[in-house]
């Protein structure tokens, strides 16, 4: 029997999660590199070079790779030969407590992001706990830790379907990916769990996720499994479909597709697949009885050098003074460089401004949208000389319902996020003559380099749901949405989709 110390479980979690907050595994970044050598879509290589940038900046500043950092979501496998030292907590108490001392980390706070009662009030737990665990007794003598800080804009975008047994699953997967949109900030991974019974399919298609990135080795191969065949088809067809990086439009929408499979039922096809995102954090450890896990800090070298060059056709825009003339010039994909104040705002806040609106009550002093953009953003909390902790942009799409009040009755004319919006939406933005802006999702720590000042204007008591006044010098967005209604998330995936069944060969 081996004896594993509870705090040595504990303090493994929490380094786990500290360090898969600021490094990104070596596979992905080498991955996501080859992805921008070979990229041709101008705007699926800027956001790919912003998203390569803010990695090293991460790993450098040892701070979120993302703002949303995550649910935590823990793969335990038990040795039936390990006893616990004191077997006075269970797996899930001691990851949870892993959590909490993770995300309060003082010298690298973590976003909390779990709230209790989801169908009810929704309220944070404040410590990013409970993780979701899973627990599988195996052979064996130690302890096997798989464990990753899921971001919510992929896992929003999990599908599964119950597939008769001679359904084509490549035809599914094909039909359903451009539905998804971008809010899963592609470039990433898809994980496809086949088989067993529905919520099987699902554990399968998350722990797939957790394994490394080895497309490449697969293609060296001659022959194939199932898994490994279907794996390579749909690596293929998927970036045929050219989504690309942020749904702009490219040649790499997906870094690698992972398998796994299980005996199912006669009747049944059950398929789930669950993206990965820019901001890939998983990693693994074994404990055997002789102490806590170590991780050894990433290299410098192993990033690639790359300059982000903002190009000579770059925009300059003063935020201070900016009107609906001025806005009517921009054209959609065409890269500005924001400074100045903008407000931020995301579902809580938007929220409570609509209900307001609705009821001809005045908004709160300090938020006056005339002329101005909002930020769909929640940062991590600041810490030393910081003006704010990472503060990328989160997915567009749930603000959509708001969008058409908030253009009509505030005078706000442009948003940014990250991520496509509804039909409808873009038809308020025309209606309106306003702007929807992208930035890049998974480039948080750099975004945040571009935010001078920072304050809390309104809704303090919702955290990072709060409404802040930033002030930001040269902010790199992309005009999404024009006032014209022309959209970059439908027009490069389809120029794209064309040039590749054109000029690329599979
Ligand atoms: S990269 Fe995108 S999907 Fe992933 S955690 Fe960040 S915002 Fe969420």
């Amino acid at each position: 029997m081996v004896a594993i110390a509870e705090e040595d479980f504990i303090s493994s979690i929490t380094q786990a999660l500290q360090f898969i907050s600021y490094y990104h595994p070596k596979d992905f970044i080498d991955a996501l590199y080859q992805a921008y050598q070979k990229e041709e879509s101008p705007a699926a290589k800027d956001a790919m070079a912003q998203i390569l940038m803010n990695s090293k900046m991460s790993a450098q500043g040892r701070r979120p790779l993302c703002q949303d950092t995550g649910i935590v979501t823990c793969f335990v496998k038990v040795g039936m030969r390990v006893r616990w030292k004191t077997g006075l907590q269970t797996i899930q108490d001691m990851v949870d407590e892993g959590v909490r001392r993770a995300y309060s980390d003082p010298d690298n706070p973590l976003r909390a992001s779990i709230v209790n009662d989801p169908a009810g009030t929704r309220k944070n737990t404040g410590d990013n706990a409970p993780a979701v665990v899973h627990v599988e007794m195996v052979q064996g003598e130690g302890v096997e830790v798989m464990i990753a800080a899921k971001g919510g804009g992929s896992e929003n975008k999990s599908k599964m379907v119950m597939l008769n047994p001679s359904d084509d699953i490549v035809e599914w997967v094909l039909n359903t990916v451009p539905k998804m949109g971008a809010g899963w900030c592609p470039p990433g991974m898809l994980g496809i769990g086949i088989g067993g019974t529905v919520e099987k399919a699902a554990v399968l298609a998350k722990e797939a996720l957790m394994e490394p990135i080895d497309i490449q080795t697969l293609q060296n191969k001659t022959t194939h499994t199932t898994e490994e065949a279907l794996r390579l088809e749909l690596y293929h067809k998927v970036n045929q479909l050219g989504i690309g990086a942020q749904g702009l439009g490219g040649l790499t929408t997906v870094l690698d597709v992972k398998v796994k499979s299980a005996p199912t039922h006669a009747a049944s096809k059950p398929v789930v697949m669950i993206p990965n995102c820019a901001a890939t954090r998983h990693i693994h450890f074994k404990l055997d009885g002789t102490g806590a896990a170590y991780f050894e800090p990433m290299s410098a070298d192993a990033w690639p050098e790359i300059e982000w060059e903002t190009g000579e056709q770059v925009r300059r825009v003063n935020l201070d003074t900016l009107t609906k003339q001025d806005i009517a010039t921009w054209k959609a994909g065409e890269t500005l460089l924001l400074s100045g104040t903008l407000l931020t705002g995301r579902d809580a806040a938007h929220k409570r401004i609509t209900q307001a609106l609705e009821q001809n009550q005045p908004l709160p002093a300090g938020v006056d949208f005339k002329n101005k953009m909002i930020y769909y953003v929640g940062p991590v909390d600041a810490v030393r000389d910081e003006v704010v902790g990472p503060a990328g942009p989160t997915t567009s799409t749930r603000m959509d319902k708001f969008t058409e009040p908030m253009l009509a009755k505030t005078g706000l004319i442009g948003m940014i996020g990250k991520a496509e919006r509804g039909q409808q939406t873009v038809e308020s933005i025309k209606k309106h003559g306003c702007v929807y802006l992208m930035a890049v999702g998974g480039a948080a720590y750099l975004v945040s380099k571009a935010i001078k000042k920072a304050k809390v204007v309104a809704f303090a008591e919702l955290g990072m749901e709060a409404i802040y006044e930033f002030e930001v010098q040269d902010m790199p967005v992309t005009v999404a949405v024009d006032v014209q209604g022309n959209n970059v998330h439908e027009t490069g995936p389809q120029i794209w989709r064309v040039k590749i069944e054109n000029f690329v060969q599979p």
